[in-house]
């Protein structure tokens, strides 16, 4: 088998104005689509990062790709897995993902083994969770993603689209947010994006979903590295009843000195609530230091950034050896990412936590998969069996989705940015905020 064909489509899809300590979502999240096809007429797909600069890199590969074998092209691309360096530099404490330049080649031979592994499914006819290693569980559970929000549903102008869970700037707005959320998906855990209002507020926050949701329901809390050694030890403090059963604290603060000393102080007074990473942790570079200092307990994985489902894999085999849980990262996605991350924690057996997922966010009228949106039932998604991903392209939809990024004036994810144009001229990031 040969592939013959490289089809890299750069699309842009509607994004509500979602906030976190890196600012805030612009009205369009950019992703790209890629199409591997095969001289059978076979078409392997993937969804990764986008903007131009995820373009130019996977476009630059296309003299290896054409005319490669896709059972070999993951092996001969293998040196782009290492990616550049580890630690702050490499890591996302100072880059949103899909923006640092440091793991590029990480997430862009990432694009390219999903690519391969749905043609090489495809062409076989068995499902991709199956290439890998054979799935251990057929429903994927996710977790619910609630963000404070500004009211709006993304989009601009006459291409705004309805705000379907409307403004949340305070506990009583999360909760409902939530609500509406669990209602509609059945999700049985929630990771809750925080780092935006004071500390005190988001314990607040934490409170009212714990009593609203009861104890039988994970939380989760994720500042994205906003906070000082000692107000992380301080939340931790105020949340042990609530983020101890089953959840998580993540990313508090930056840096893995400071990650250990939180989970020390932690400790020390009997708390015990995990410390997880997607932000402190996200090479395998990363992963001694954090191993000798406890930094993290839990590693959040991601085939997208952290070179592929193989490499997950691996990721999860090492998390088991050092004692560590394994969970999912997600950033604003489509259908096609979607399932390669239901593949890929299907056939994972050491993920410990639901996967997070952004995808209640983006709007139906902006999926790409053939069949429009993939069903989130009782907050799983079902491992349909079928070849590859299991999923085909719209190309309607496609078109639409390429019409947009064309007429939208963003080409990266920027969202310092943002929140200057909508909601502060003077606001920066600031590490640690509170
Ligand atoms: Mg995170």
């Amino acid at each position: 088998m040969r592939i013959t064909d490289l089809r890299i489509h750069a699309i842009a899809i509607a994004d509500p104005p979602l906030r976190s300590s890196y600012g805030l979502h612009a009205p369009y999240a950019l992703r790209t689509i890629v199409e591997l096809e095969s001289d059978a007429g076979v078409v392997g797909i993937t969804e990764t990062y986008g903007g131009d600069a995820q373009v130019r890199q996977l476009e630059a590969l296309r003299p290896q790709i054409i005319g490669a074998n896709p059972y070999r092209l993951t092996g001969l691309l293998s040196p782009m897995v290492e990616g550049q360096g580890s630690g702050d530099a490499r890591s996302q404490l100072h880059y949103v993902p899909g923006e640092n330049p440091l793991d590029a080649t990480t997430r862009t031979y990432a694009a390219i083994e999903v690519a391969c592994l749905d043609l090489i499914g495809k062409t076989v006819g068995e499902p991709l969770c199956d290439l890998i290693g054979g799935r251990v569980r057929d429903e994927v559970p996710f977790s619910a993603y609630p963000f404070y929000k500004h009211a709006g549903g993304g989009g601009e102008g006459a291409d705004a689209r309805p705000d379907e869970y409307g403004e949340a700037l305070s506990p009583e707005g999360l909760v409902r947010q939530v609500q509406q959320m669990v209602a509609r998906y059945g999700f049985g855990s929630i990771k809750f994006k925080a780092g935006v209002l004071d500390p005190d507020i988001e314990i607040e926050t934490v409170k009212q979903l714990y009593r609203a949701l009861g104890p039988g329901v994970p939380l989760r809390i994720d500042p994205n590295s906003a906070w000082t050694v000692e107000t992380s030890v301080r939340v931790g403090r105020a949340l042990a009843e609530e983020l101890g059963r089953g959840g998580y604290l993540e990313d508090p603060v930056a840096g893995l000195a400071n990650m250990g000393e939180v989970r020390r102080q932690l400790l020390a007074e009997g708390i015990d609530t995990p410390l997880a990473s997607n932000v402190a942790v996200t090479s395998f570079a990363d992963i001694p230091e954090s191993v000798r200092r406890d930094a993290v307990q839990i590693i959040l994985c991601d085939h997208h950034y952290w070179g592929g489902p193989r490499q997950v894999q691996q990721l999860a085999r090492l998390a088991k050896t050092f004692g560590l849980g394994l969970s999912m990262h997600s950033n604003s996605h489509l259908g096609v990412s979607l399932m390669g991350m239901a593949h890929v924690a299907a056939a994972t057996p050491h993920l410990t936590y639901a996967c997070d997922t952004h995808y209640p966010w983006q709007s139906a009228g902006d999926e790409v998969v053939l069949g429009g949106r993939i069903p989130i039932v009782n907050g799983c998604v079902r491992i349909p069996d079928l070849p590859g991903l299991g999923v085909e392209l719209d190309y309607d939809q496609l078109a639409r989705g390429r019409e947009r990024y064309a007429e939208c004036r963003y080409r990266k994810r920027d969202d310092e940015a943002e929140m200057r144009k909508h909601v502060d001229p003077n606001w920066r990031r600031i590490l640690p905020r509170w």
